[in-house]
């Protein structure tokens, strides 16, 4: 599958209904306005791609749609080469569009098919991760925390509290709470022992899965 001229403009597009739709900060636009999406997707979909809408990906999961992407990268408000860890990898949509933004990310899902293909499109198309894991992201990843931001890509039915133990002070997380709708919670880690939260619209998201063992 190639980038053309084509599909650039259809970006530049898309780019503009996210500012019709409240997407204001000129690093996630241009983010958008870089990452090629038809590569991220199957080519069933490609014509597609520029759409504002999640479509399916392996292993029953979905791409978010690009005003999703946009909105839950514009709330971690991120400094360049801040750390974010990113719960849910699935397509690698949202992790390029955060290398976009110069984050230093750290990336996890828990479907094996879903992480083997990824892992192979990162490399193919030179996305680097600082690290792309296969596991439960509910636990985090203690081992490079604190991080400036964390962001899950799927629905949480509750907030994981090892991703609030694994936030600076200062850093947020940008999490979609609920079960069959969520709402778009950000939690700011306000000092070592307090987090204040605010809370923006619905949305609807694939579940996020514990795996209990
Ligand atoms: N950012 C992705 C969203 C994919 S959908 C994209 O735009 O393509 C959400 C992803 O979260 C799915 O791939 C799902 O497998 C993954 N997921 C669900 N629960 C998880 C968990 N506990 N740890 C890591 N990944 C999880």
């Amino acid at each position: 599958m190639k980038d053309t001229f084509k599909h650039k403009g259809m970006r530049n597009k898309l780019a503009q209904v996210l500012i019709e739709k409240g997407i204001t900060d000129k690093t996630v636009l241009d983010a958008v306005r870089a990452v090629p999406r038809h590569m991220f997707m199957d080519s069933s979909f490609e014509g597609h791609a520029y759409q504002d809408k999640a479509f399916p990906i392996a292993a029953n999961q979905t791409i978010s749609q690009p005003y999703t992407v946009a909105f839950q990268t514009e709330l971690l408000d991120l400094k360049p080469n801040q750390t974010v860890l990113e719960i849910g990898t699935g397509s690698g949509y949202q992790t390029a569009v955060l290398l976009k933004c110069k984050a230093k990310v750290y990336t996890i899902e828990r479907q094996l098919e879903l992480f083997k293909k990824t892992s192979l499109f990162f490399k193919k198309m030179g996305y680097r991760p600082k690290k792309f894991i296969f596991g439960d992201g509910y636990k985090g990843l203690p081992e490079n925390a604190p991080y400036d931001g964390i962001i899950v890509t799927a629905g949480a039915p509750e907030v994981p509290r090892a991703l609030l133990s694994q936030l600076k002070v200062g850093g947020r997380l940008v999490i979609p709470v609920g079960i069959e709708d969520q709402i778009m919670t950000v939690y700011t880690r306000s000092s070592e022992k307090e987090f204040e939260k605010t809370e923006y619209g619905p949305f609807r998201f694939v579940p996020l899965l514990e795996d209990k063992n």
